[in-house]
């Protein structure tokens, strides 16, 4: 029986790996996936990982020397896998889309609870205090919402917000033909929009595309909400913009040191990442710690086709959901044996 090393467990992963198990030994570790922690998937056949384990190259020399043949990210982002890597050695499969109206639907979620101050309206009501005294919004009827990124959650959260009778205008390096999709540059996607949401993937280009220069040119009191990744703020610039009023509100379900805290509970200890504790203090600042996907639609999906890609792979056939650094994301490029309908390599 082959065996998978599944990383960075939590109980609600059990649950549905063992309920959608297609026949392995899953081997379940509390710890995140990094140099350090592989050598325990010695004796494993693949390793499972989730979107803050570091798998870098050393990690990745260390699982190929205990015999790990294939990374199955349970996650569609793979900012923190180091393909170069792995090409040649272990084949890396994802899970390109497992519910896109999870994080879609929480991006709303945190836009309504920002905007509507849902957060302290119950804090307010279970102490008895019934005042309404700061708590206003806007209507979202009618504001311009900019969408970054019209991919799978992109589109959920357009429809949505078109359904709110939001004006949404859009900016992808790749627009979608015959969308209907209103794509504008980005300089006049940041200059009009009352509320700019990111669900482009992490890569060199987005690194930090919301910038200090980037919120020099957004309408003062934009709403900014973030459920992709969280280097694609710079945090720092974030603060100064919500200190000057620029940003009326942040609905942040990432941030980009997240891996050090994010999925564990720090209640009990002093936070030493100032940037984070500052947001965290500031009452126009929602974050949750990378839930945006947590639905059971989800996670049941999430299991089924990691078994799937397991399945694949364990019985040599082509790996539908495979990526390597040069397909990046499973597209059709020359430098790829995926072209001709093979795995990667
Ligand atoms: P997708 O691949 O379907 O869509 C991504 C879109 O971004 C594509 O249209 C692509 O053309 C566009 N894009 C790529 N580079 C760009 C750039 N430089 N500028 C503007 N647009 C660019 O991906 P998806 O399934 O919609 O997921 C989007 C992101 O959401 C993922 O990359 C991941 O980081 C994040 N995500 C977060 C969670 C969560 O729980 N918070 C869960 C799943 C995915």
């Amino acid at each position: 029986m082959k065996r998978i090393a599944i990383f960075d467990t939590k109980p609600y992963d059990k649950v549905w790996f063992d309920k959608n198990n297609t026949g392995y030994e899953l081997v379940y570790f509390e710890n995140k996936l990094n140099e350090k922690t592989a050598m325990l998937a010695k004796d494993c056949d693949a390793v499972c990982a989730f979107v803050n384990d570091d798998i870098n190259k050393v990690a990745i020399n260390n699982l190929y020397e205990n015999g790990v043949k294939l990374i199955a990210m349970r996650c569609a982002g793979y900012s923190n896998v180091d393909f170069k890597a792995a090409y040649g050695k272990i084949n890396v499969v994802r899970v390109p889309a497992y519910s896109p109206y999870a994080i879609a639907e929480h991006a709303i979620a945190l836009l309504q609870t920002l905007n509507r101050k849902i957060h302290k309206a119950y804090n307010r009501t279970r102490d008895f205090n019934f005042s309404l005294v700061g708590l206003s919004g806007v209507d979202l009827y009618g504001k311009t919402v900019g969408v970054i990124g019209t991919g799978k959650i992109g589109r959920v959260f357009i429809d949505i917000c078109r359904g709110f009778g939001m004006k949404v205008i859009a900016y992808d390096l790749y627009p979608a033909k015959d969308s209907g999709i209103d794509y504008v540059e980005l300089d006049t996607l940041l200059a009009e929009s009352d509320v700019i949401s990111l669900h482009c993937p992490l890569t060199e280009q987005t690194n930090h595309i919301v910038n200090a220069d980037a919120f020099t040119k957004m309408k003062p009191g934009v709403y900014i909400i973030n459920t992709s990744r969280g280097a694609l703020i710079d945090s720092e610039a974030l603060l100064k913009a919500l200190n000057d009023g620029t940003v009326r509100g942040a609905g942040l379900d990432v941030y980009e040191e997240e891996a050090d805290f994010f999925f564990e509970d720090f209640s009990g200890t002093i936070i030493k990442d100032d940037v984070l504790s500052l947001l965290v203090s500031k009452p126009n600042v929602i974050l949750t710690s990378h839930q945006a996907f947590l639905t059971e639609e989800a996670l049941e999906n999430i299991a089924s086709t990691t078994m799937k890609n397991l399945d694949e792979f364990f019985s040599d056939q082509f790996l539908t959901n495979e990526v390597c650094y040069q397909c990046d994301g499973g597209k059709v490029v020359e430098n790829c044996k995926r072209k001709d309908g093979k795995r990667c390599f």
